[in-house]
């Protein structure tokens, strides 16, 4: 890191909390101890004394992993609970990004992994075909911290069946995110080019996914109703 950024009031620094990398802006402030926050919304921020050390930072940053990954999880599971009250309250479901009847629906569960399963090979076909490589196993999981994961040596991926919620270009974009993996492992320099030359709107849909699946089934239909009144902002 440059020395010069050392200096100044605010700062981002990285930390790698459950295979993703989390951005945390850290604020020198007159305070004795540093202070990690993690609020409702995600963010993470640190705040340290005015004489510390970036270097300092990020080492207490990279010590508390657990603790982040803890707190983002109790933040993640809290939101999907509200989400699902939403859903019950409302009688619709997003899915595929579009808001359907859920009055007649049992498990909605059931229903995004029956779906997910549905779409999943015929997009895995597509994109591998595309980049040239070839995953030995696919997995469906409901999971609440990340979208998909890969252990490389063994070519396996899972994905996580929430993913059904979302317009299938977030699924196509986690599959391609997935794959890149196989050709590079970490999320250096050479994974953000891949997944640049494989799916160029990666960094839009990446946004997409950081907001409730409702919350963009619904953009998503006001804007086709302006589209049929030939709105124009
Ligand atoms: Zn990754």
């Amino acid at each position: 890191m440059p020395r010069t950024r050392d200096t100044s009031a605010t700062c981002t620094l990285m930390v790698e909390v459950s295979g993703a990398s989390i951005p945390v802006v850290v604020t020198r402030k007159r305070v004795k101890n540093l202070n990690l926050r993690v609020r409702s919304d995600e963010t993470v921020s640190l705040s340290i004394p005015m004489g510390a050390s970036m270097a300092t930072a990020q080492n207490f940053l990279n010590r508390r992993r657990t603790w982040i990954a803890a707190h983002l999880e109790r933040i993640r599971t809290r939101t999907q609970q509200r989400q699902e009250d939403a859903d019950a309250a409302a009688g619709t479901i997003p899915l595929w990004g579009e808001l359907v009847d859920a009055s007649t629906l049992d498990s909605t569960d059931d229903l995004y992994r029956r779906e997910l399963a549905r779409r999943l090979p015929l997009v895995v076909e597509r994109v591998e075909e595309h980049m040239g490589v070839h995953a030995l196993s696919w997995q469906l999981r409901r999971m609440t911290s990340r979208w998909g994961s890969c252990t490389p040596a063994r070519r396996s991926i899972r994905m996580n069946t929430m993913l059904a919620a979302y317009p299938p270009a977030c699924l196509e974009f986690v599959v391609t995110h997935e794959l890149c993996h196989l050709i590079e492992p970490s999320h250096n320099a050479r994974f953000h080019e891949l997944l640049d030359r494989f799916c160029p709107r990666n960094r839009d849909i990446a946004a997409m996914l950081k907001r409730s699946a409702r919350e963009v089934a619904v953009a998503r239909s006001s804007t086709t109703r302006d589209e049929g009144r030939h709105v124009t902002r």
